[in-house]
Protein backbone atom coordinates (compact mmCIF):
# COMPACT_ATOMS: atom_id res chain seq x y z
CA UNK A 1 0.00 0.00 0.00
CA UNK A 2 1.71 3.00 -1.17
CA UNK A 3 0.62 6.33 0.69
CA UNK A 4 1.67 10.18 1.45
CA UNK A 5 1.57 10.92 5.48
CA UNK A 6 1.56 14.64 6.14
CA UNK A 7 3.60 15.84 9.24
CA UNK A 8 4.56 18.90 10.64
CA UNK A 9 8.45 18.29 9.19
CA UNK A 10 6.80 17.17 5.89
CA UNK A 11 5.43 14.73 3.91
CA UNK A 12 6.39 10.71 4.23
CA UNK A 13 6.35 8.67 1.07
CA UNK A 14 5.50 5.53 2.40
CA UNK A 15 4.88 2.17 1.10
CA UNK A 16 3.44 -0.33 3.63
CA UNK A 17 4.73 -3.89 3.19
CA UNK A 18 0.86 -5.60 4.03
CA UNK A 19 0.87 -9.52 4.00
CA UNK A 20 -1.55 -10.41 0.96
CA UNK A 21 -3.29 -12.78 3.29
CA UNK A 22 -4.82 -11.99 6.56
CA UNK A 23 -2.92 -10.91 8.95
CA UNK A 24 -2.41 -10.76 13.05
CA UNK A 25 -2.43 -7.47 14.94
CA UNK A 26 1.48 -8.34 15.10
CA UNK A 27 2.21 -8.11 11.90
CA UNK A 28 0.99 -4.43 12.25
CA UNK A 29 4.29 -3.62 14.11
CA UNK A 30 7.07 -4.26 10.85
CA UNK A 31 4.75 -2.85 8.59
CA UNK A 32 4.56 0.82 10.68
CA UNK A 33 7.87 1.02 12.13
CA UNK A 34 9.51 2.30 9.37
CA UNK A 35 6.55 5.34 9.40
CA UNK A 36 7.39 5.86 12.95
CA UNK A 37 11.32 5.88 12.82
CA UNK A 38 11.36 8.10 9.60
CA UNK A 39 9.01 10.82 11.12
CA UNK A 40 11.04 10.23 14.38
CA UNK A 41 14.22 10.87 12.99
CA UNK A 42 12.41 14.05 11.01
CA UNK A 43 11.53 15.65 14.55
CA UNK A 44 14.98 15.27 15.30
CA UNK A 45 16.49 16.93 12.38
CA UNK A 46 14.38 19.60 12.88
CA UNK A 47 15.18 20.30 16.82
CA UNK A 48 18.91 20.28 15.70
CA UNK A 49 18.33 22.97 13.08
CA UNK A 50 16.85 24.81 15.79
CA UNK A 51 19.47 24.71 17.94
CA UNK A 52 18.01 22.23 20.38
CA UNK A 53 20.39 18.99 19.32
CA UNK A 54 19.64 15.45 20.76
CA UNK A 55 21.62 14.04 24.14
CA UNK A 56 20.68 10.62 23.41
CA UNK A 57 23.99 8.59 22.56
CA UNK A 58 24.66 5.13 22.11
CA UNK A 59 25.65 3.05 25.61
CA UNK A 60 23.25 5.33 27.60
CA UNK A 61 20.51 3.44 28.93
CA UNK A 62 18.94 6.10 31.01
CA UNK A 63 15.42 5.49 29.81
CA UNK A 64 15.37 2.04 29.75
CA UNK A 65 14.42 2.31 33.54
CA UNK A 66 11.74 4.03 32.46
CA UNK A 67 7.76 2.91 32.45
CA UNK A 68 7.96 1.48 28.77
CA UNK A 69 4.23 0.97 28.17
CA UNK A 70 3.63 -1.22 24.88
CA UNK A 71 0.22 -1.75 22.61
CA UNK A 72 -1.21 -4.89 22.80
CA UNK A 73 -0.30 -5.72 19.00
CA UNK A 74 3.37 -4.59 20.24
CA UNK A 75 3.06 -6.98 22.75
CA UNK A 76 2.12 -10.20 20.63
CA UNK A 77 5.33 -8.73 18.61
CA UNK A 78 7.84 -8.91 21.43
CA UNK A 79 6.52 -12.63 22.13
CA UNK A 80 7.18 -13.68 18.88
CA UNK A 81 11.07 -11.96 19.05
CA UNK A 82 11.41 -13.22 22.40
CA UNK A 83 10.10 -17.43 21.17
CA UNK A 84 12.38 -16.54 18.02
CA UNK A 85 15.91 -15.41 19.72
CA UNK A 86 18.71 -17.92 20.76
CA UNK A 87 18.21 -16.04 24.60
CA UNK A 88 14.68 -17.42 24.61
CA UNK A 89 14.96 -19.21 28.10
CA UNK A 90 17.00 -16.46 29.69
CA UNK A 91 14.49 -13.78 28.35
CA UNK A 92 11.86 -15.35 29.96
CA UNK A 93 13.54 -15.53 32.97
CA UNK A 94 14.49 -11.76 32.81
CA UNK A 95 10.23 -10.73 32.29
CA UNK A 96 9.26 -12.84 34.82
CA UNK A 97 12.10 -11.50 37.27
CA UNK A 98 11.13 -8.12 36.13
CA UNK A 99 7.50 -8.57 36.60
CA UNK A 100 7.19 -10.17 39.84
CA UNK A 101 9.62 -6.84 41.19
CA UNK A 102 6.90 -5.05 39.64
CA UNK A 103 4.17 -6.29 40.95
CA UNK A 104 5.36 -6.10 44.43
CA UNK A 105 5.83 -2.85 44.32
CA UNK A 106 3.31 0.44 44.94
CA UNK A 107 4.22 1.24 41.45
CA UNK A 108 3.23 -2.38 40.21
CA UNK A 109 -0.06 -1.42 41.90
CA UNK A 110 -0.97 1.97 41.00
CA UNK A 111 -0.46 0.50 37.91
CA UNK A 112 -3.29 -1.77 38.01
CA UNK A 113 -6.05 1.04 38.57
CA UNK A 114 -7.10 1.08 35.12
CA UNK A 115 -5.57 3.85 32.63
CA UNK A 116 -9.25 5.33 31.36
CA UNK A 117 -9.51 5.99 35.87
CA UNK A 118 -6.20 7.40 35.89
CA UNK A 119 -5.31 11.66 36.18
CA UNK A 120 -2.62 12.92 33.95
CA UNK A 121 -1.38 13.91 37.09
CA UNK A 122 -1.40 10.48 38.83
CA UNK A 123 0.13 9.05 36.12
CA UNK A 124 3.09 12.09 35.83
CA UNK A 125 3.50 10.51 39.62
CA UNK A 126 3.67 7.08 38.45
CA UNK A 127 6.57 7.81 35.69
CA UNK A 128 8.66 9.47 37.79
CA UNK A 129 8.62 7.20 40.70
CA UNK A 130 9.24 4.01 38.36
CA UNK A 131 12.93 4.54 37.44
CA UNK A 132 13.43 4.94 41.55
CA UNK A 133 12.64 0.84 41.05
CA UNK A 134 16.04 0.81 38.99
CA UNK A 135 14.28 -1.98 37.31
CA UNK A 136 15.92 -2.78 33.95
CA UNK A 137 14.41 -3.28 31.09
CA UNK A 138 14.63 -7.20 30.19
CA UNK A 139 15.74 -6.47 26.80
CA UNK A 140 19.20 -4.41 28.22
CA UNK A 141 22.65 -5.96 27.68
CA UNK A 142 25.69 -5.20 29.25
CA UNK A 143 28.57 -5.00 26.49
CA UNK A 144 32.26 -3.83 25.87
CA UNK A 145 32.58 -0.87 23.61
CA UNK A 146 35.76 -0.27 21.88
CA UNK A 147 37.62 1.99 24.27
CA UNK A 148 37.07 -0.84 26.83
CA UNK A 149 34.54 0.50 28.53
CA UNK A 150 31.22 -1.30 29.62
CA UNK A 151 28.42 0.42 27.39
CA UNK A 152 24.36 -0.87 27.86
CA UNK A 153 22.69 -1.11 24.70
CA UNK A 154 19.01 -2.51 23.48
CA UNK A 155 19.62 -6.63 22.76
CA UNK A 156 16.22 -6.23 20.19
CA UNK A 157 17.26 -2.66 18.69
CA UNK A 158 15.49 -2.92 15.29
CA UNK A 159 12.27 -4.26 17.06
CA UNK A 160 12.39 -2.06 20.05
CA UNK A 161 9.02 -0.76 21.22
CA UNK A 162 7.46 2.34 19.68
CA UNK A 163 7.86 4.89 22.61
CA UNK A 164 11.21 3.37 22.73
CA UNK A 165 11.85 4.53 18.64
CA UNK A 166 9.90 7.79 19.35
CA UNK A 167 12.13 8.86 22.47
CA UNK A 168 14.94 11.31 21.77
CA UNK A 169 15.94 14.18 24.46
CA UNK A 170 17.40 17.03 24.36
CA UNK A 171 18.18 17.39 27.77
CA UNK A 172 21.49 15.78 30.07
CA UNK A 173 21.26 11.71 30.74
CA UNK A 174 20.75 12.88 34.48
CA UNK A 175 17.37 13.50 34.04
CA UNK A 176 16.10 10.14 32.22
CA UNK A 177 18.09 8.58 35.15
CA UNK A 178 16.26 10.19 37.51
CA UNK A 179 13.90 12.28 36.50
CA UNK A 180 11.59 14.52 38.46
CA UNK A 181 10.18 19.01 38.46
CA UNK A 182 13.59 20.16 39.42
CA UNK A 183 14.90 17.64 36.69
CA UNK A 184 12.65 17.57 33.65
CA UNK A 185 13.21 15.49 30.42
CA UNK A 186 12.63 17.44 27.68
CA UNK A 187 11.87 15.33 24.35
CA UNK A 188 11.73 16.05 20.88
CA UNK A 189 7.85 16.04 19.78
CA UNK A 190 7.14 13.25 17.60
CA UNK A 191 4.27 14.00 15.21
CA UNK A 192 2.93 10.57 16.03
CA UNK A 193 2.53 7.99 19.20
CA UNK A 194 2.19 4.36 17.25
CA UNK A 195 1.59 2.61 20.44
CA UNK A 196 -1.20 4.83 21.43
CA UNK A 197 -2.77 4.44 17.62
CA UNK A 198 -1.92 0.50 17.80
CA UNK A 199 -3.78 0.35 21.05
CA UNK A 200 -6.91 2.53 20.48
CA UNK A 201 -7.19 0.30 16.99
CA UNK A 202 -6.77 -3.23 18.81
CA UNK A 203 -9.78 -1.37 21.29
CA UNK A 204 -11.88 -1.09 18.52
CA UNK A 205 -11.54 -4.36 16.77
CA UNK A 206 -11.47 -6.19 19.79
CA UNK A 207 -13.37 -4.59 22.12
CA UNK A 208 -12.58 -3.40 25.66
CA UNK A 209 -10.27 -0.32 26.86
CA UNK A 210 -7.84 0.80 25.39
CA UNK A 211 -5.03 -1.17 26.77
CA UNK A 212 -1.05 0.26 27.72
CA UNK A 213 0.88 -2.72 29.19
CA UNK A 214 3.83 -1.60 31.27
CA UNK A 215 6.77 -4.14 29.72
CA UNK A 216 7.97 -6.05 32.22
CA UNK A 217 4.39 -7.90 32.19
CA UNK A 218 4.10 -7.99 28.49
CA UNK A 219 4.81 -11.21 28.68
CA UNK A 220 2.31 -12.53 30.87
CA UNK A 221 -0.09 -10.20 28.85
CA UNK A 222 0.12 -12.29 25.99
CA UNK A 223 -0.23 -15.66 27.46
CA UNK A 224 -3.42 -14.50 28.91
CA UNK A 225 -4.63 -13.41 25.22
CA UNK A 226 -3.10 -15.97 23.29
CA UNK A 227 -6.84 -16.30 21.05
CA UNK A 228 -6.92 -12.37 20.35
CA UNK A 229 -3.31 -12.52 19.32
CA UNK A 230 -4.55 -15.53 16.55
CA UNK A 231 -7.12 -13.50 15.35
CA UNK A 232 -6.97 -12.33 11.66
CA UNK A 233 -8.13 -9.31 10.06
CA UNK A 234 -8.21 -8.03 6.46
CA UNK A 235 -4.76 -5.94 5.77
CA UNK A 236 -5.84 -3.02 4.07
CA UNK A 237 -8.61 -2.48 6.58
CA UNK A 238 -5.91 -2.37 9.11
CA UNK A 239 -3.68 -0.71 7.80
CA UNK A 240 -6.14 2.45 7.32
CA UNK A 241 -7.56 2.29 10.62
CA UNK A 242 -4.18 2.35 12.11
CA UNK A 243 -3.19 5.29 9.73
CA UNK A 244 -6.63 7.16 10.75
CA UNK A 245 -5.98 6.48 14.31
CA UNK A 246 -2.03 8.21 13.91
CA UNK A 247 -3.95 10.85 11.96
CA UNK A 248 -5.28 11.56 15.40
S1 LIG B 1 13.29 -2.24 24.55
FE1 LIG B 1 15.42 -1.64 24.25
S2 LIG B 1 15.38 0.61 24.01
FE2 LIG B 1 13.40 0.00 24.92
S3 LIG B 1 13.69 0.18 27.14
FE3 LIG B 1 14.18 -1.94 26.57
S4 LIG B 1 16.41 -1.99 26.25
FE4 LIG B 1 15.74 0.17 26.21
Amino acid sequence: MRLAIETPDGTLAVELALPRRPMRLAELIPAFVEVDDRASALAVLRSSREGRPVSCRRGCAACCRQLVAVSPPEAFHLAEVVEASPRREELIARFAAARTALDASPVGRALDAPASLMSEARALEIALAYPRLRLDCPFLVRTGASDGAVEEVCSIYADRPAVCREYSVVTPAEHCTMPSPARPVRRVPVPFRLSEALAAVTAELLGGPVQSIPLPRALAWVEAHREEGRQNFAPDDLARRVLAALAG
